[in-house]
């Protein structure tokens, strides 16, 4: 290894390399704009929100599942009562809008993923162009095949 490699890998990268090699000196825009909140959102736990009856205020916080357990409450009562009907009619509507709240922030976080990856991609790409040629050994087969190493390991670690 030369020198001036050695003082290359010696810096610090805290925001990567650039497409070109270099050492990003600003974090991505892509990456400033991931939201922690989201990820936060996309993995709460709706169970928590349901743990007793709006209707009679029957606590089932103690069961296993306490939100299963006030659904099938509700569903029992609602034949029977009018405000367990209404009750059960509210936490059919509210349980729909936190799937597609939580649906929606799968989508984004998804979407997040996928660009992170190409630009992972691009810049593995570079840099594995890089070092082939650097070492002679450049052509289009060793690039692929080094490439789908690379994209394999990040699929583990991301
Ligand atoms: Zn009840």
């Amino acid at each position: 290894m030369s020198v001036q490699e050695n003082s290359e890998s010696s810096q610090p990268a805290p925001y990567g390399y650039t497409a070109t090699g270099r050492i990003r000196k600003k974090p991505l825009k892509s990456s400033v704009r991931v939201p922690e909140p989201n990820r936060y959102e996309a993995s709460r736990n709706t169970n928590v929100r349901f743990i007793n009856c709006s209707a009679c205020y029957k606590d089932f916080s103690y069961q296993f599942d306490p939100h299963r357990a006030v659904w099938k409450h509700l569903q029992h009562f609602a034949s029977k009562d009018p405000k367990h009907e209404e009750a059960r009619d509210t936490f059919k509507k509210e349980e729909r809008k936190e799937k597609s709240r939580i649906h929606a922030a799968n989508c984004r976080a998804r979407n997040v993923r996928k660009a992170k990856r190409v630009s992972a991609q691009f810049a593995a790409k570079a840099k594995i162009q890089r070092n082939l040629r650097r070492a002679g050994e450049f052509s289009e087969e060793n690039l692929k095949k080094l490439l789908e190493e690379k994209m394999v390991e990040w699929d583990i670690e991301n």
